[in-house]
């Protein structure tokens, strides 16, 4: 019997996993969550052999019930192929008294490769297997890296067409540059004037919008998701742990069965759940450490009970991060909730309502697994600098993040069960802020000066992703109020 999905705000609304991949979101605006979290079926020691390739297939397949072997195996043939830097996909990194878990090796040198590589080719077999010959309209709000991971893997999908909106001023130059360098005849790239809160509560409501679904269907489109709210994102992120817990066997760090302590630098909260449910499948995970910037609604959220996003948005060093309604948080809020979609769609009818809402004792009690911390800009720097000093070893600001957390659990805590902190960006991404943390000297760079320097100090060679933007050229200047979003989606389309 297929797994089926069902909406976090109503329990009859069913769907196989394909269509839910197709559908983004659910009509009713809540996310599709699983019925249940399937178990792993190897042993933990059976799981330090796999390469990556098999460990995924080994977590997709039990997740994504309808798409048959071929299907599944091709995916992911086609998605972790010399894209990636390294045939590892995914090395883990010992540095600095941690495992920094590398996911940058894609691509577009960021985690969002991982998932964002295969979720084109999940979607067009979906739409194939759904009868479905409307051109698919993925359209996205992006912090800076999901944008970019997207438009590399959409572009010239046939039967795909991409809209991306970024915050104007909220990313970093070279999130900019590969985003409006963006080739690919179906690719559309397109500046808000405004914060990624903005860019993705236009996006929610221009999937909500039914008059507009209709003109489009009636056109010959229909709109999807490559935010993380899509399951076809959610579910490639959990193989990356399972690999990760495979490697820490074998590199004989742990005894197969042992726990480990997972950190992760969190924005929209799709990551450190896709942790979550790796642990849900019985993945041997003591602690989900949820690392914030100064945007750290989810540290005030593990510490008291209350999500409160009534505060000033804040513009730090690791953009990515600059989220104040994490929005795959209300997956976890219906699971503590006991599976309850009246009583999240309660909660989440509050949040938009008030900006806020707080769980019962009894939902606070399911969370004990989960830590929250937080680092502000001056720790993020301060934490490069000694990573780099100790061990010669360059974070990026958002692996900095965890990084510093991680630490301060540790020393408070005293818990030194082996951890492994989700390193999401390559430093060359975040070149400006990541150099002048080691040194204060490399303020009056330019920005390719800095990469140069960069691939000097670190030893290591200046990634393809970069290389391409050197003299690349803009293809994509749009920039537009945050009420415009509607028009400018139909402009491009029809
Ligand atoms: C997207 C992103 C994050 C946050 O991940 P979520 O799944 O949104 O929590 C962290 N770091 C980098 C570099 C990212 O691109």
């Amino acid at each position: 019997m297929d797994l089926m999905y069902r909406s976090t705000r109503n329990e009859e609304n069913k769907v196989t996993a394909s269509q839910a991949v197709l559908k983004g979101l659910a009509e009713d605006g809540g996310l599709f969550v699983p019925e249940r979290i399937p178990r792993l079926a190897l042993s933990p020691d059976a799981l330090a052999s796999l390469s990556y390739h098999e460990t995924a297939y080994e977590v997709m397949h039990l997740f994504l019930t309808d798409y048959t072997e071929d299907e599944l195996k091709h995916c992911i043939r086609c998605a972790y192929d010399e894209k990636f830097d390294t045939p590892e996909i995914a090395p883990l990194r010992r540095a600095g008294g941690a495992h920094y878990l590398e996911l940058f090796h894609g691509a577009t040198i960021a985690f969002k490769d991982m998932a964002l590589s295969i979720l084109p080719h999940l979607m067009t077999t979906a739409a194939k297997k759904n009868h479905e010959d409307r051109e698919i309209v993925i359209l996205t709000a992006t912090s800076g890296d999901t944008g970019k991971a997207a438009l590399a893997g959409f572009a010239d999908v046939p039967g795909t067409r991409i809209i991306v909106f970024y915050p104007k001023n909220g990313v970093s130059a070279v999130q900019e540059k590969q985003m409006v360098t963006q080739k690919g005849a179906n690719t559309c790239v397109i500046g808000i004037r405004g914060n990624f809160d903005d860019a993705q509560t236009g996006v929610k409501r221009l999937f909500s919008d039914t008059a507009l679904n209709g003109a489009l269907s009636e056109a010959g489109f229909r709109f999807s998701s490559a935010n993380s709210i899509n399951i076809g994102r959610l579910v490639p992120q959990i193989v990356y742990y399972v690999y990760a817990y495979g490697r820490m066997v074998k590199a004989g760090e742990i005894q197969a069965g042992e726990k480990i302590n997972v950190v992760v630098p969190t924005g929209n909260f799709g990551n450190i759940l896709a942790a979550y449910y790796a642990k849900g499948m019985g993945l041997p995970i003591g602690r989900l450490i949820c690392a914030s910037n100064e945007n750290k609604v989810l540290f005030d959220f593990f510490r008291t009970g209350t999500y409160d996003r009534n505060r000033e948005f804040i513009l730090t060093s690791s953009p990515s991060m600059d989220i104040l309604i994490s929005s795959n948080l209300e997956r976890l809020i219906y699971h503590i909730a006991g599976d309850d979609a009246q009583e999240n769609a309660r909660l989440m009818g509050e949040l938009s309502a008030k900006g806020s809402y707080s769980v019962s004792s009894e939902m606070m009690e399911r969370l004990k697994d989960f830590r929250g911390g937080f680092a502000t800009m001056g720790e993020v720097s301060e934490e490069i600098g000694r990573v780099y000093a100790e061990d010669g070893y360059v974070l990026d600001t958002h692996t900095a993040v965890a990084s510093r957390v991680y630490r301060e659990y540790r020393e408070q805590s005293g818990d030194d069960t082996p951890s492994v902190i989700a390193s999401t960006a390559s430093p060359y991404k975040f070149a400006r802020s990541v150099m002048e943390a080691i040194d204060s000297r490399y303020a009056g760079m330019g920005d390719f000066a800095l990469i140069d320097e960069l691939s000097r100090i670190s030893g290591t060679a200046v990634p393809g992703a970069i290389e391409e933007i050197r003299s690349a050229r803009v293809l994509h200047d749009k920039v537009i109020d945050k009420d415009q979003m509607e028009t400018a989606v139909r402009d491009f389309l029809v």
